[in-house]
């Protein structure tokens, strides 16, 4: 018997599918790499289901690629052509919720936005909100990619959340590792090795997470500036003062045009930051008065926005905007994060290179963790320019770990930034290359993303 009808044989009609439309959906992400279609696609709705399709994959040494909504953006969800994608969107169940203890347990599907309706009830919310994907990033993917947002700059990114998963490995084992307690000094994290890891070491059937409480208030505020150069400088020095800041954005000049000629939003198309403050009213006035005179001193000020228009409402529409500057052109992307005090060395290095080698690019992104997006738009039918434009994304990659960050602060390395992660982690892959043949010695489990085996 093939994989197709063991799988067939072991799930109900309605769990899998070989159906082109169902295949080309599963076939990619949201990143521009090319689609492969997989041998099928198989929904499941239980641990143990996931179980037995592992183990059945196995026997066959079938790839599985795991799938919760397919939002990534590096490729990390495009499944091999010889393999299977286990969706796991239909595990939507909040299975316990211990709100005394900021604490809630969900199957792996759970969509972000729903999950955070659901702990609203009780005055809670999970922070690390993916931004334009909230309504559609389930638990698992954010887990798996180590997702973050605007308010990870004071709450944190997933993994700072995740206290226990219930997982299988690539040999089929079912285990539960971690536990409720906040703070342990018990033994390896293999909670955190999880996060992040791709769906490349195990698959996430369950996961506790903390919760947070509701901020009393929030206030937000937008500041411009003269120079790219100078916004950047101004965020290191913002971070410096203690303020209770919960979000950080900054936006280069290009994006804000890119944001007037999608939305009509009339901005001042000036490079800008956005900023959001959370606590009670008396620190919101404090700490927005802090951040207008510190931005003043570095000649910022304040970006009067029109009634009613509110900073992440436009912030929100940042890649769209992008994409219709040119259009017909693909989006090169990168997600690179370092030190905030490179900040604008980096940004500098980015409008350079936009000039130098005559390409457009757009920058923004939470720079309050050192994290910027650059966006570079290119005409992939054009050979010579769409690789001038891989070539600069890579340029900007290098620079970034040259200044002792990283080639992702956020989406992962998927497919999309395989070939310079040897660069940043150096001879430490070889023992990542270890570890993940301890928990999938078949190498079934999400093959050749991150890095090659
Ligand atoms: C418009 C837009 C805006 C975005 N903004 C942000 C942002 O601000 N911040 C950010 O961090 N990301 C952002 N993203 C990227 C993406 O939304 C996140 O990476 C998100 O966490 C992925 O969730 P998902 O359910 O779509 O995962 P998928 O794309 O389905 O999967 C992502 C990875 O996780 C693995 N995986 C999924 N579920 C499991 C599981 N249960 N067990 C094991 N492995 C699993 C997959 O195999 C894959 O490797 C954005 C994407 C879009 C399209």
């Amino acid at each position: 018997m093939s994989i197709l009808d063991k799988l067939t044989a072991l799930l109900p009609a309605d769990q899998i599918s070989t159906q082109a439309d169902h295949l080309s959906v599963a076939s990619h992400d949201e990143s521009t790499l090319n689609a492969v279609s997989p041998l099928a696609i198989v929904w499941a709705t239980s641990t143990a289901e996931i179980a037995d399709i592992v183990h059945l994959c196995l026997e066959e040494k079938t790839p599985i690629t795991t799938r919760g909504a397919g939002s990534a953006l590096e490729g990390s969800t495009i499944p091999s052509a010889n393999g299977i994608v286990l969706d796991v969107s239909r595990m939507t169940q909040v299975i316990n919720f211990w709100p005394d203890d900021l604490q809630v347990r969900v199957q792996p599907g759970i969509i972000y936005d729903h999950l955070n309706e659901y702990l609203k009830r009780e005055g809670l919310f999970f922070p690390p909100s993916p931004g334009g994907s909230g309504d559609v990033a389930t638990i698992g993917g954010m887990i798996s990619t180590n997702a973050s947002g605007i308010y990870s700059v004071k709450y944190g990114g997933t993994r700072e959340y995740v206290l226990e998963l219930e997982v299988i490995t690539g040999s089929g084992e079912t285990l539960k590792i971690g536990n409720r307690a906040v703070k342990r000094s018990s033994g390896y994290n293999l909670v955190d090795l999880i996060a992040g890891s791709e769906g490349t070491l195990a698959i996430i059937t369950a996961a506790t997470i903390k919760v947070a409480g509701l901020p009393e208030g929030r206030l937000q505020s937008a500041f411009k500036f003269s120079t790219e150069v100078d916004a950047a400088r101004a965020v290191s020095e913002i971070c410096k003062y203690g303020l209770d800041l919960a979000a950080i954005e900054f936006l280069d000049r290009k994006v804000i045009e890119a944001l007037n000629h999608l939305k009509n939003y009339g901005l001042e198309e000036v490079p800008a930051l956005f900023l959001e403050f959370h606590g009670p009213q008396a620190v919101l006035d404090s700490n927005s008065a802090l951040a207008a005179s510190i931005c003043e001193d570095l000649g910022g000020q304040v970006l009067k926005l029109a009634d009613g228009q509110r900073p992440w409402e436009i912030r929100h529409h940042a890649t769209d905007a992008v994409k219709l500057r040119r259009p017909g052109y693909t989006i090169v992307r990168n997600d690179v994060a370092f030190p905030i005090s490179r900040l604008p060395e980096i940004v500098e290095y980015c409008h350079f290179l936009s000039g130098e080698h005559d390409l457009p690019i757009f920058t923004f992104g939470h720079v309050g963790l050192g994290l910027l997006h650059a966006l570079i738009l290119a005409n992939r039918e054009n050979v010579s320019e769409w690789q001038r434009a891989l070539d600069v994304s890579d340029m900007i990659i290098k620079k970034t770990i040259e200044c002792e960050g990283t080639i992702s602060g956020e989406h992962g390395i998927g497919l999309g930034h395989k070939n310079l992660f040897e660069l940043e982690h150096g001879r430490s892959v070889e023992l990542m290359r270890r570890i993940k043949r301890q928990f999938d010695p078949h190498h079934i489990l999400n093959p050749g993303k991150i890095f090659d085996m």
